[in-house]
């Protein structure tokens, strides 16, 4: 055997949909709805609080404490300690990594062995499934199902777990389960019956939950943000995973965080020790200096998480008018940033598209190439299973300007005439 080939662990991570579809879109010049970031700045008080950091003498460019800038965790433990109802330790129940990335990847690594099984709720952020194989671990999956098999389908909270069937997914080997709400890319938004299901599933099995909540400050229509940790028996077995890319709408600066219990977090500092070490120092002091803010502004209408809530509620609300327009149903998202339609019924000539690529591949890419539209193919979030089932739903992005929706807007329409 050649030595010079790689380790097996680098064998499940195969070409990146991210990577492949950005630059499609950048290739084409194609107005951006795909990957989900925002193209407009953050707000004011972040990016003073981020120039004051890099201005801020020289400590700030310089090494801080490795498990996180003091100024952050401790902002970090008091705002959700507030939320979750439990103290939070500063220097103990919290780590913050380079972004919500790297919190995954050090949870995956830092708890679950070879043979460990994860159950992964789809649809699901793609990294999850790689992650859990790279740290040996086998991934057991449950889609979320439409209420009603083949009836027409308006709101993400339409699509529920069979608590019989995640019943059943847990098995003496299980380690963990992973959710992610408000989900990427559906929309859906746990209500906290769903997630005390899932919460005594947990407890009866002795289980870990990965609660992927980087989405957290984004619910519509009065839907209400319930985080695992904050039901009863959940603090010391839930590991809740933040990013500041999506709190303070800056992906850029890629910081994020896990809180949990000091055993727990224990563990995923060693592994942060030994990848990453420490993270941007400015960059954690500009996230400390946004959480303060809005600590004392919290639940007023100057908040952030109120204000930017609001903005993309209009923005959601302007996407789905224009989806329906040109007669594409959406799957209302009652959180995130993110709308997922079925594409089954539109008419599209995919020559340049190979056969065995999946339904909405296929679009995804013809939109781009053919229409400058770029979007997100769903099957993505799902394992090469259940793909088939998910391949007539494509993902738009609406943190954007309404500029940029506007253009959308002017595509679909075009699109639609042609038919
Ligand atoms: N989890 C989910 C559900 C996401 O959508 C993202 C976005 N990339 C991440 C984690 C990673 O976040 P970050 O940019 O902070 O690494
Ligand atoms: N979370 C973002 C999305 O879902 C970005 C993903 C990425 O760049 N890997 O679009």
């Amino acid at each position: 055997m050649s030595k010079l080939l790689p380790a097996h662990r680098t064998e499940c991570v195969d070409t990146n949909v991210w990577l492949q579809f950005t630059q499609l879109a950048a290739d084409y010049k194609a107005v951006n709805l795909g990957q989900g970031f925002p193209d407009f700045s953050p707000p004011e008080f972040a990016q003073e609080a981020f120039c004051k950091a890099v201005s801020g003498g020289h400590q700030m460019h310089q090494y801080t404490r490795p498990f996180g800038h003091p100024p952050l965790v401790k902002i970090l433990a008091k705002f959700f300690g507030r939320i979750v109802g439990h103290e939070i330790d500063p220097f103990e129940d919290v780590l913050v990594t380079v972004g919500a990335y790297q919190v995954l990847f050090c949870t995956f690594q830092a708890l679950i062995d070879e043979g460990d099984e994860v159950i992964i709720v789809e649809p699901f952020f793609d990294c999850y499934q790689p992650m859990v194989k790279m740290a040996g671990g086998k991934a057991i999956y449950i889609p979320l199902r439409p209420k009603v098999e083949g009836s027409t389908v308006l709101s993400s909270g339409d699509w529920v777990l069979s608590p019989e069937e995640l019943a059943s997914k847990f098995t003496p080997r299980t380690k963990a389960i992973i959710i992610n709400t408000p989900n990427n890319p559906l929309g859906k938004v746990f209500k906290r019956e769903e997630l005390q299901m899932i919460a005594d599933l947990c407890i009866k099995h002795d289980v870990l939950c990965i609660s992927d909540e980087v989405y957290e400050w984004l619910t519509y229509d009065g839907n209400k943000h319930v985080k695992m940790a904050s039901l009863p028996g959940m603090w010391e077995r839930t590991i809740t995973i933040g990013s500041a890319g999506k709190t303070f709408s800056a992906t850029g600066w890629k910081v994020g965080w896990a809180i949990s219990s000091g055993q727990i977090v224990k563990r995923l500092k060693a592994v942060h020790q030994m990848s990453i070490f420490v993270c941007a120092t400015a960059a954690q002091e500009a996230v400390a200096r946004g959480f303060e803010r809005e600590y004392e502004l919290f639940g007023t209408p100057e908040s952030y998480f109120q204000q930017l809530p609001a903005m993309l509620h209009q923005k959601r609300d302007k996407l789905a008018s224009c989806l329906q327009s040109v007669g594409l149903q959406p799957i209302m998202p009652e959180g995130g940033y993110f709308m997922i339609t079925d594409i089954s019924s539109v008419d599209f000539n995919d020559s340049m598209s190979t056969e065995d690529e999946p339904h909405d591949f296929r679009f995804v890419k013809w939109l781009t190439k053919e229409k400058g539209l770029a979007t997100i193919p769903v099957s993505v979030f799902y394992n090469p299973e259940h793909k088939k089932d998910f391949d007539k739903y494509i993902r738009f992005c609406f943190i954007k300007e309404d500029s940029t929706l506007d253009a959308a807007q002017d595509i679909l329409r075009k699109l639609s005439q042609r038919h």
